[in-house]
C-alpha cells in the first residue's frame, strides 16, 4: 500500500488536522541504513512528524529537523522540501532497546532527552527561520508537540508510531497531528483530550489497515479533507554533487587520496549510496580547481 498524508479541517471543533501513513518509506529507509528496531521506530516517528510539518508549509519550503538527545542513537536528521519526499539518517542505526515493563521499543532511551529539537525552514529569505526547543522525553511525539507550542504558539497533539516484526521489518508507521485554531473553545479542547485518553496506538491502527482518513474520522466523526500527498523516501544525491563536495576538500587532500588510495569512495549519509572516484577522476577534479 502506498504512503500518503492528508490535510484537513474540522470546523465543528475548530482545529486543523494532518494524518499520514509512512510504512513503506520507513521500510525503504531501514533497508538503506540497516536500522535496528528501536532506530527504525525513532526515525519513523521523526519522518512522520516532519512530513506532516512539511504539509503545513504552503510554499514547498525546504525544511530540516534535527534531534540530538545525547542518547546512543546520536544525531537524527530529516530533510524535506515539503513535496512529499523525505531523506533522513541517524548517526548510529544499530541501536535497540525495549522497556522492561511493556516490551515496547524504548525510543526515549535510544534518543535521550538531554538535548534539543531544531527546525530550520528555508523560506528563500536571507536568513532561514530557526526554531529550537529542549527535548521533553525523546519519544519524538511529545517533543514535536512541545515545539509547536513553544516555537509556533500552536497547541497541538502529535501522535506518531511504528510497529516492527520479529525479523525487524517495518509492519506499520504513521501518525496524526491535531492543531487548535485560534477560535477553539474550552469544549473543543476537552473533546480532544477526552478522545485521546483511551485512543489506540496509531501504529496498531495502521497495522489493522486503517487509513489516515479512517483515523481522523475515529477521532472527530466528520472531517473535511482538503488535500492529500503521496510520500516517498527519496534522496537527491548524485555523482555530480559528490564531485562538488570533493572540490571543497582541496587539492592537498585530493592529492593524498591519489597517492595513498589511488582513488576514493564517497558515501551519501542520507541514503548510503556509494560513489567511486578513480585516480583519473581525482586528477580531473584537481585540474578543475586550478
Ligand atoms: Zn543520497
Amino acid at each position: 500500500m502506498k504512503d500518503y498524508l492528508v490535510r484537513g479541517i474540522v470546523q465543528s471543533k475548530n482545529c486543523r488536522v494532518f494524518a499520514c501513513q509512512t510504512t513503506q518509506l520507513l521500510e525503504d529507509a531501514r533497508l538503506k541504513h540497516g536500522l535496528w528496531p528501536t532506530a527504525s521506530a525513532a526515525l519513523g516517528r521523526m519522518m512522520s512528524a516532519t512530513l506532516m510539518m512539511g504539509a503545513m508549509n504552503k510554499n514547498h519550503e525546504k525544511m530540516t529537523v534535527t534531534i540530538n538527545g545525547g542518547g546512543p542513537i546520536g544525531t537524527m536528521l530529516a530533510t524535506t522540501n515539503s513535496d512529499g519526499k523525505i531523506k533522513a539518517f541517524v548517526a548510529n542505526p544499530e541501536v535497540h532497546y525495549t522497556y522492561n515493563d511493556t516490551g515496547k521499543l524504548a525510543v526515549g532511551v535510544a534518543v535521550g532527552r538531554e538535548g534539543q529539537l531544531q527546525v530550520i525552514k528555508d523560506m528563500g529569505l536571507k536568513e532561514p527561520f530557526i526554531g529550537t526547543v529542549p527535548l521533553q522525553s525523546g519519544e519524538i511525539g511529545d517533543d514535536f508537540s512541545y515545539y509547536f507550542m513553544v516555537s509556533e504558539q500552536v497547541p497541538s497533539v502529535v501522535s506518531v508510531g511504528v510497529l516492527v516484526n520479529d525479523t525487524n521489518e517495518v509492519l506499520s508507521s504513521g501518525g496524526f497531528i491535531i492543531q487548535l485554531l485560534p477560535d477553539a473553545t474550552d469544549e473543543d479542547i476537552e473533546y480532544i483530550e477526552d478522545k485521546m485518553k483511551d485512543f489506540p496506538p496509531v501504529s496498531s491502527l495502521i497495522h489493522e489497515g486503517k487509513t489516515p482518513e479512517d483515523i481522523l474520522k475515529m477521532i472527530f466523526g466528520d472531517v473535511e479533507i482538503l488535500d492529500s500527498q503521496d510520500l516517498f523516501f527519496e534522496c537527491d544525491c548524485s555523482k555530480d554533487k559528490m564531485k562538488k563536495a570533493l572540490i571543497t576538500v582541496g587539492k592537498d587532500e585530493l592529492q593524498a587520496m591519489i597517492d595513498e588510495d589511488h582513488g576514493c569512495e564517497m558515501r551519501c549519509q542520507f541514503c548510503n549510496e556509494k560513489y567511486q572516484f578513480s585516480e583519473e577522476e581525482l586528477h580531473e577534479i584537481i585540474k578543475e580547481i586550478d
